[in-house]
Formats: structure tokens, C-alpha cells, sequence
């Protein structure tokens, strides 16, 4: 397994897959593990959670510098993604007790309530786009729980996948209650079946979805599923366009466009549409490609030379299908994974662009006569994860969130974003169960009622 610099595509190194007997050894070591962390009590978790925050704030410019080397995340955005994982690791040490506190539910029992309990060793699947926080929003709930985790990463980010493994250890957690597994996703089927596994987490693409469910299902096991998106963003004609377009833009274009919550989508009403396009394009131009060690970068590299040939030919099939390519759309003479903001307009349902996510810089113009058609363009799409409507009229645009978009999280004059204090994941084929606050603590216990005649 390879991890290759996307800036330069010199290898950075390549590590050994483990054999079935070494990730055996693993699974029944953290399950070892966990028969004494789970009657554990809630200041040592929290002890040992605000240490993994203090050493993520503490190597937060090296940790950086990791994943632009992995995976060509800008070092400024690397920096910020640290401190958000210090921040969830600080939330769940500070309300996890309380999120699982026992509750009394009276019946006719002497006393009946409901306790939260651990549930085992479980597997995370996860993706190198935010290769450190989408394996914190996960682990800090989990382990506070009580429960054991092992951690099967994207193949092209291992050095993040170690690195993670070396903070969980130097907090003091137990020995081998977290452990990454170096496998590549053939694996995974196996080890979902593993009598070890009690339930299993994947952030990734549908494809991947899928074939994690299916096995998950054939073992009855739990699964939460957190997949791709095409996030509309529906511009009514009432909009600030100033402020509009400055959001999408920056939406688009966060960690080069590859964001499952990026906006994707523009639905603009016809009103402004031409507006909006001449804004967007301005705005779109003025972004640099280049070094993601450079602070004045715009955007830096994607990830992997193929993702990148996949998005370009995604775009060449939207062109060819009527889409209008107002800017960008060629790769660019440049060694590394680079491709530039692109904007298409006059998308329409039928072609790549709308009806598939497309993971990088390229946003998708598209008309609406009416606010009406706009909400069903917004919603005719397999997935659901984010969405967003810009409005002057707040009680209306709130009102649009919360019953015309069909969406896990729908926002009002500002982009999608995730925050550890609200609950995060999708509908449709953007997958199943929440992430992060109150509901994503319990997705991973045993939700256990207790009669006492
Ligand atoms: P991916 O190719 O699906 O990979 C994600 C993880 O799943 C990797 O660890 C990968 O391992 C593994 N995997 C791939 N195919 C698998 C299979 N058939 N069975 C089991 N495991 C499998 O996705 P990606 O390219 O890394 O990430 C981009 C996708 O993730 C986008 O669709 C994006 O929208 C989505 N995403 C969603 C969220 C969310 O919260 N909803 C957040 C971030 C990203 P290998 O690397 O070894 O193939």
C-alpha cells in the first residue's frame, strides 16, 4: 500500500498489508481490552480524552504537514482540521456522562429504566479527505462510550492511520483498545464477520456503502453509513447575493472540492441566474492553484490522479450532454493531481454533473422558473446529506429547511458545515445514522432496559 504525495506524485512510502493472522491478533486484544474498559469510569475516560486533545493542539503543525504530504490538503486547513479534532475529543470527554446517563422510565416494575452500554470492539472504515477528523468524530464518542475500536484507513493516508494510533496510545488509553489495521478493503468482509466485531462504521463512497451493509446485514451486525452527497444550494431571487455567493464558493472549493457536504449544486432562480454566474465566475477566477504549503494558496492539489481523471471525465460527459463550461474544465500543464475551479452552467437533470457527485473543484449551474421547481431539481437526486437555501426572508427560508428539503441537514444563508454539538448524516444513498452530539454517542451502545419487579 502506497502513499503518494499528490503535489509532486513522488512516493512517500510503502507499507506491508498485514496477514489475517496479525489483524486476528489485533481484534482479540482489543477485545481484551475492552473487558476492563468498559466498567471504567467516566473521569478516567475523560482524562484520557482531553490528553489525546492536548497532544492533537500539540502536534497540530506536523500532523498537518502529514496529510498535505498523503493527501495535498493545504498546511492552513490541515491546521484547523487538528483543532477541530481536539475540540470533539474536549466535547465528548466533557458530555459524555451526561449523554449516557441511565434513565428512569416508570412502569409497573418496583423500577425500570434504560442504561447505555458498550457494545464491543468496532470497526471504522474511513476515507482520506479529512483523514484526521472523520476518525475523531467517530473514536471520541466511541471510546467514551466504554467501547474498543480498530480502524481500517484509506490506503493512501497510513502515515495519518499510525499517527492516529500513536495519540490514542500516548493519552494512556489501554493497550490495543485502538488499533489500526493496515489492510486493503478486501478485508473487510472478513473482518465485519469476525466474532469480534460488534458493529461497524463506514465514511466513504456509496459504492463502499453498499458492500459494508451487505456484509454487515448478512452478520446482523449494526452498521451507521455516512456516504457521498450532491448538496443543492437553492438561491431564491430575494437572495444577498454578496454574501450567496461568497458562501457556494467557498462551499465548492473547501479541500479542493473533495467535502462529502461541498455544495455541489446550484439551483438558482432564473430572476438572478445570470447574476449569480457573472458573481460566481469573478469570485471562482480570482482562486490560486499551487503548493498547499503556501498560505496564499486558493486551492492545492486533489488527492490521487485518478480521482482527478474521473472528475475530468465527468466533466467532459456534462459538456457533451449540453452543460456550458464557463471556466476551467482542462487539466492543467502541472505535474501534481491539479485540477482548477470549474464552473459549469445550464446543468440539467440527465447529465454527470447533476445527477452524480462530483468530488472536486467543479460547481454545477443550474436554472429554476420557480421556487417550486427549484425544491423538486434540489430533491431529485439518489442522495441526501446537505442542502441550503439563501433567502432574505429568514422565517421562510427556515421554513424551507426544515420541510422542503429533503436532506439530513439543511442550512439558512450559510454553507453546510459540521459543529460536535449538532448531529451530522444523511438520508437516501448519503447513507443511514448520526454522527456527533447526543444521537451519535448512542448509535454504538447497547440501549438496555432494566425491570426490577
Ligand atoms: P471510498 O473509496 O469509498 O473509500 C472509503 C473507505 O472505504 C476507504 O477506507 C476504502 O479503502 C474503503 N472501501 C472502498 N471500497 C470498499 C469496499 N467495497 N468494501 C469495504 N471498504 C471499502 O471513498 P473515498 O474516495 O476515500 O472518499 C470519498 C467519498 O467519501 C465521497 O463519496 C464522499 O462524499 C464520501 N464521504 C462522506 C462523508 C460523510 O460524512 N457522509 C465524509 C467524507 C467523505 P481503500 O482506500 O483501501 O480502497
Amino acid at each position: 500500500m502506497k502513499s503518494i504525495n499528490p503535489y509532486n506524485l513522488s512516493v512517500i512510502r510503502e507499507y506491508e498489508p498485514m496477514s489475517w493472522a496479525q489483524v486476528d491478533d489485533l481484534l482479540h486484544k482489543g477485545a481484551n481490552a475492552w473487558e476492563t474498559w468498559k466498567f471504567s469510569s467516566w473521569t478516567l475516560r475523560s482524562h484520557h480524552m482531553k490528553k489525546a486533545a492536548a497532544i492533537l493542539r500539540e502536534r497540530k503543525h506536523a500532523l498537518a504537514d502529514l496529510m498535505m504530504e498523503e493527501m495535498g490538503k493545504r498546511r492552513k486547513d490541515g491546521i484547523g482540521e487538528i483543532e477541530k479534532c481536539a475540540w470533539v475529543c474536549d466535547y465528548y470527554a466533557e458530555n459524555a456522562e451526561s449523554f449516557l446517563r441511565k434513565e428512569e422510565i416508570e412502569s409497573d416494575a418496583s423500577q425500570s429504566f434504560v442504561a447505555f452500554r458498550p457494545l464491543g470492539v468496532v470497526l471504522a472504515v474511513m476515507p482520506w479527505n479529512f483523514p484526521f477528523w472523520q476518525v475523531f468524530r467517530f473514536l471520541a464518542p466511541a471510546l467514551m462510550a466504554g467501547n474498543a475500536a480498530v480502524l481500517k484507513h484509506a490506503s493512501n493516508v497510513t502515515g495519518c492511520a499510525l499517527a492516529i494510533q500513536d495519540i490514542i496510545s500516548s493519552a494512556g488509553f489501554p493497550r490495543n483498545l485502538f488499533s489500526t489495521l493496515i489492510v486493503p478493503s478486501s478485508d473487510v468482509a472478513d473482518i465485519i464477520e469476525h466474532p469480534v466485531i460488534k458493529a461497524v462504521t463506514l465514511t466513504g463512497s456509496t459504492p463502499a456503502g453498499r458492500s459494508v451493509a451487505e456484509s454487515a446485514g448478512r452478520a446482523i451486525k449494526k452498521s451507521v453509513l455516512e456516504l457521498g452527497g450532491s448538496d443543492p444550494y437553492v438561491i431564491l431571487k430575494d437572495a444577498p447575493l454578496e454574501e450567496t455567493v461568497e458562501s457556494c464558493v467557498t462551499s465548492r472549493l473547501i479541500n479542493a472540492g473533495q467535502s462529502c457536504i461541498a455544495a455541489k449544486r446550484f439551483i438558482v432562480h432564473a430572476d438572478i441566474y445570470d447574476e449569480f454566474l457573472d458573481r460566481m465566475k469573478s469570485k471562482m477566477s480570482e482562486v490560486s492553484m499551487g503548493d498547499p504549503a503556501d498560505d496564499h494558496t486558493g486551492i492545492g492539489p486533489m488527492a490521487r490522479i485518478d480521482l482527478r481523471d474521473e472528475l475530468h471525465k465527468q466533466v467532459k460527459d456534462s459538456i457533451k450532454a449540453g452543460a456550458v463550461c464557463i471556466q476551467g474544465g482542462d487539466i492543467p500543464d502541472l505535474p501534481g493531481a491539479f485540477y482548477p475551479p470549474t464552473i459549469l452552467a445550464d446543468v440539467i437533470p440527465g447529465m454527470p454533473a447533476f445527477d452524480e457527485e462530483l468530488f472536486g473543484p467543479v460547481a454545477a449551474v443550474i436554472r429554476a422558473e420557480s421556487e417550486e421547481e427549484a425544491f423538486d431539481l434540489a430533491n431529485q437526486t439518489i442522495f441526501g446529506l446537505g442542502a441550503a437555501v439563501f433567502t432574505s426572508d429568514i422565517n421562510h427560508g427556515r421554513e424551507i429547511a426544515e420541510k422542503y428539503l429533503d436532506a439530513g441537514c439543511c442550512f439558512v444563508n450559510d454553507f453546510v458545515k459540521s459543529d460536535p454539538r449538532l448531529p451530522f448524516g444523511g438520508i437516501k444513498t448519503s447513507g443511514y445514522g448520526r454522527e456527533l452530539s447526543s444521537f451519535g454517542i448512542r448509535e454504538f451502545v447497547n440501549i438496555k432496559t432494566v425491570y426490577v419487579k
